[in-house]
């Protein structure tokens, strides 16, 4: 198959594979390739990447989308870069790499997080910096480095992120957009530079660091061995962009004060917009950059659509089987056993924390729990209850969000949970808001390729992209569940506050008997 006209590739480096979308002018998807790559467990808790593989990744993404699709580089309008926040990595006064890229999963800094908020009044930190205090920050990611690695450390010439790499390897320069830098815990929002008092406490200048430059800077005259294999002109604009998260908003069509977007993959996300950098007092919710008057607020949630793929994996072998006998998706079985349960799981709540939470709990101790369990509880009280469980944290979240940035009027929804018609109406009703199912494909590379579009004049605002956003389904609230669901979110809230020394409790238990 081969592509006519001008094209507009978005390149999206994510924590499993990298991926190049070739985008018409208006945003349609063409075609795209995917390079996959693993994450290294050198150690528990421990996530790390080798950047060179990532590179080649890159090169092969674009590589193998241009070769197979024939389209030639002078269709190439741009290349617009998103990518995985939070990753670090040291590099030497040549340029090679001292360490692996330590990733946003890695743990090993987790001592490192908890002395920051406690002795070094981490929470100034987090207001000014955005980037809640936690091991997945850079910031508590450099703190390890100093202190358990000294020598990598006073060696590195350089502290750079996924990305930045990349294009130093394209462009023999070290820059990084606003929007990374506003996710490392060393960015200072209000000036748009990197955070003096930060660098300091570790011990580094901001020579350290690469050049900040916004989202719309435009990079050119790439290594020429390098455009070939990418089958691009070196002199093909290549817009630096963003992160991944901030470009997903975009790429759902969440795109003005007021519209939110809720991810539900594995993990989850809750993210809006605003126009004036905002943080809040308690810490709950992150601030990164877009473009000047255009930031994302939100929360992270470790627990999604991965618990009930751990009730698939661990509960479901029966709808496993009768599933494969049916020729249906197992999540589709388990799901319609849930549907014949009452909102509110007949009394049985669950508190979604399995692997530890994010926002807006911030907690790494907690664990999950089922909580009124009864005798006439069935396996699908179970399912329901975990459905309700991963939604109850995404209200959390958004109550968070709500207190800083106000009330979200559009909630836009996508990620695999996004399949379920029946999982969407739960969190419409938890939420008491109507929810708008955007058609997406590639949510950030599409923000990654509006932007580049942006960069160069032909978008008139990143708002537009909208237009290029099909609704697909919608959903309303129905007000009585809407109310049971407000009986038991008190309850959620309640539990998790009593339980809380003793999540700490049972954390230290499975840390000592490991
Ligand atoms: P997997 O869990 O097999 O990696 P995906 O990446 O497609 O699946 O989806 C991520 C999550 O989205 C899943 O863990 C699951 O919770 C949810 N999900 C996917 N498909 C469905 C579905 N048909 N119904 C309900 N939830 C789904």
């Amino acid at each position: 198959m081969t592509i006519q006209g001008k094209v507009v590739i978005g390149v999206d480096i994510g924590t499993t594979s990298t991926k190049a979308v070739v985008f018409s002018e208006q945003g349609r998807v063409l075609a795209s390739h995917a390079v996959d790559y693993p994450i290294i467990h050198p150690h528990t808790g421990w996530a790390e990447q080798d950047p060179d593989e990532l590179f080649a990744a890159v090169i092969q993404a674009v590589g193998g989308v241009t070769v197979r699709y024939a389209i030639r580089p002078k269709q190439v309008k741009a290349l617009g870069f998103s990518a995985a926040m939070h990753s670090v990595m040291a590099i030497d006064q040549e340029g090679k790499p001292l360490t692996n890229l330590i990733i946003w999963a890695d743990n090993r800094s987790v001592a490192q997080a908890e002395r920051l908020l406690k002795e070094q009044n981490g929470i100034d930190i987090y207001r000014r910096t955005g980037t809640p205090i936690h091991p997945m920050s850079p910031l508590a990611k450099l703190m390890w480095l100093k202190e358990e690695r000294p020598d990598v450390f006073r060696n590195a010439r350089r502290f750079v992120s996924v990305k930045d790499y990349v294009l130093y390897r394209l462009y023999g320069e070290y820059v990084t957009d606003h929007s990374l830098a506003s996710a490392t815990g060393l960015f200072r929002l209000s000036t748009l530079d990197w955070d003096e008092d930060v660098l300091s406490f570790l011990g580094i200048g901001c020579e350290h660091l690469p050049r900040l430059v916004p989202a719309t800077h435009i990079l050119q005259g790439m290594e020429k061995d390098w455009a070939e294999k990418m089958g691009v002109a070196p002199d093909v604009p290549v817009i630096i962009g963003a992160s991944d998260g901030v470009l997903a908003n975009i790429g759902v069509g969440a795109v003005l004060p007021g519209e939110a977007a809720i991810t539900i993959g594995t993990s989850g996300a809750v993210r809006t917009i605003a126009t004036n950098p905002t943080t809040d007092e308690k810490g709950r919710t992150f601030c990164y950059a877009l473009t000047p008057g255009y930031w994302i607020v939100g929360g992270p949630t470790n627990n999604g659509g991965i618990l009930l793929r751990w009730l698939r994996d661990e509960f479901g072998a029966q709808e496993r089987e009768v599933a494969k006998k049916l020729g249906m998706d197992p999540y589709d079985l388990l799901t319609k056993y849930a549907e014949h349960v009452p909102p509110g799981a007949e009394g049985l709540v669950f508190l979604p924390f399995l692997s530890g939470e994010r926002a807006p709990y911030w907690n790494a101790n907690a664990r999950g729990t089922f909580f009124g369990l009864s005798l006439h509880h069935k396996r699908e009280h179970f399912i329901r209850a975990v459905m309700e469980g991963v939604c109850f944290s995404i209200l959390s979240v958004a109550l968070a969000i709500r207190d800083v940035t106000g009330p979200m009027e559009e909630i836009r929804v996508s990620g695999g949970f996004a399949k379920s018609p029946f999982w969407r109406q739960i969190l419409s009703d938890m939420l008491g808001k109507p929810l708008i199912v955007p058609q997406t494909h590639e949510a950030s590379a599409l923000g990654a390729a509006a932007v580049a579009l942006y960069a160069l004049g032909e978008l008139p605002s990143l708002g537009m992209v909208k237009n290029w956003i099909e609704t697909t389904a919608r959903h309303e609230p129905n007000e009585d569940h809407t109310l049971v669901y407000a009986e038991l979110f008190d309850l959620y809230v309640r539990l998790y506050e009593r339980l809380k020394e003793e999540f700490d409790m049972i954390a230290a238990f499975q840390r000592r008997n490991r």
